[in-house]
């Protein structure tokens, strides 16, 4: 590592609390799907600052509503009336069944919302005593106590108990496990149609099909975390609108606006009903510059098909991958994803492989030990894509070589 880097390393460790584990790279700039470090190496990118930056880095058009918006109106608050949240809520609505919005910071404060309106829905418009949110073992929800209740992982929760109750966890994809798990307490069942920091897993079609059958059968609301798979990212808009469900509550965020912090939560005038003026609040949700903001992202997602974009360059890359796997026999278990949210998981711990692609000049996620996982921009172009895969058989062949 350069002398540069060192030092940004030293003082990071004398200033910010330790809560991360970094990556031994020190970005200073971005550019579509590329980025540079503190040393002026360049990267491609396939990683999109886990699938926020979805339309590049420093996109010219997001890059000039930041600046426009800023120069006008920044932030007034939830106490007035705000156009570009208007604007943004109706682009959002038209993509799907929902009806109503409500705006946030995070993926974490979306879906603390979702549980939020789902309890109070339960207990205010049906009047039923039920409050319990059933989740799947291996999801991902957040980090805020809510949210972290949901997710349920021990490794996550360990020293911060206790956690609030009214959370149960099942096994993912056992329609058994659920169905004896739903009783008259269950508020919601809160699952990731594709479970992405567990690893990039896609629920079973037949069994997502089976939840919603369930939840409609016996009253239960059926949220979906959006927040990874969202925003075309897994070749529809939505991640649900490949398996044909249509859940009462999604919670979204990260590429909403394209980098900054955005998040929201979706649902229908029914279940709305269970907020009143007072029920929930956040000071910067959905304020002017970042509702402003996602609004053109949206704008732009829908203008360039950016959901066919990925289905189209994600079918192919799986397939190039898969083909790899063939190539070189005994270095990949399984390609996985849908649309540009893939994981490749190896057969064996994979972090030398992902330093070696760092080093060769492409940056993307290491799940678990073992799975690389690909979140790309989903304009990046082919062409990168391509030598992604080029490096990676590389890799693998040197790696398959040393034995
Ligand atoms: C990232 C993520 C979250 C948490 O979002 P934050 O913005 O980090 O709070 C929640 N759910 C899913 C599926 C995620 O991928």
């Amino acid at each position: 590592m350069s002398a540069i880097f060192d030092a940004i390393k030293h003082d990071e460790e004398t200033l910010l609390c330790r809560s991360y584990s970094r990556y031994p790279l020190a970005i200073v700039r971005g550019k579509g799907a590329r980025l540079w470090d503190a040393d002026g190496k360049e990267y491609i990118d396939l990683l999109a600052g886990i699938a926020v930056t979805a339309l590049g880095h420093a996109n010219d058009e997001i890059t000039e509503t930041i600046a426009r918006q800023a120069a006008t109106l920044t932030h007034v608050s939830n106490l007035f009336y705000q156009q570009a949240q208007l604007k943004l809520a109706r682009l959002l609505e038209g993509t799907a069944h929902f009806t109503k919005a409500f705006f946030c910071n995070s993926g974490a404060e979306a879906n603390e919302a979702c549980i939020k309106l789902a309890r109070r829905y339960m207990a205010k418009v049906r009047q039923n005593q039920a409050c319990d949110i059933i989740t799947l073992e291996g999801c991902f929800h957040g980090r805020t106590y809510g949210s972290l209740a949901a997710t349920g992982r021990p490794s996550l929760q360990d020293g911060f108990h206790p956690f609030p109750a009214g959370f149960r966890q099942v096994p993912a994809n056992d329609l058994d496990a659920l169905r004896a798990a739903v009783d008259d307490r269950t508020a919601a069942v809160m699952l990731e149609v594709v479970q992405g920091e567990g690893g990039i897993k896609p629920l079973d079609a037949a069994y997502l099909r089976g939840v919603e059958a369930l939840c409609r059968e016996r009253g239960v609301l059926l949220i979906v975390d959006e927040v990874q798979s969202g925003l075309c990212r897994t070749g529809t808009f939505w991640a649900f609108q490949n398996f044909g469900i249509t859940p009462d509550i999604i919670s979204t965020a990260k590429s909403l606006a394209n980098g900054l912090p955005m998040g929201a939560m979706l649902t229908t005038d029914e279940v709305a009903r269970g907020f009143v003026a007072g029920s929930h609040a956040t000071t910067f949700g959905g304020g002017e510059l970042v509702a402003a903001t996602a609004a053109k992202t949206v704008e732009i997602m829908l203008r360039d098909h950016l959901a066919e974009r990925a289905a189209t360059l994600g079918a192919q890359l799986k397939t190039q991958l898969e083909a790899l796997a063939a190539r070189v026999p005994g270095q990949i278990r399984e390609v996985r994803g849908l649309g540009l949210m893939l994981g490749i998981e190896l057969t064996s711990p994979g972090k030398d492989v992902w330093l070696e692609l760092i080093s060769r000049g492409f940056i993307c996620n290491l799940s678990h030990e073992v799975t690389l996982r690909l979140l790309p921009p989903l304009t990046i172009a082919q062409a990168d894509l391509n030598a992604f895969v080029h490096t990676l058989e590389d890799i693998l062949r040197e790696k398959a070589a040393r034995g």
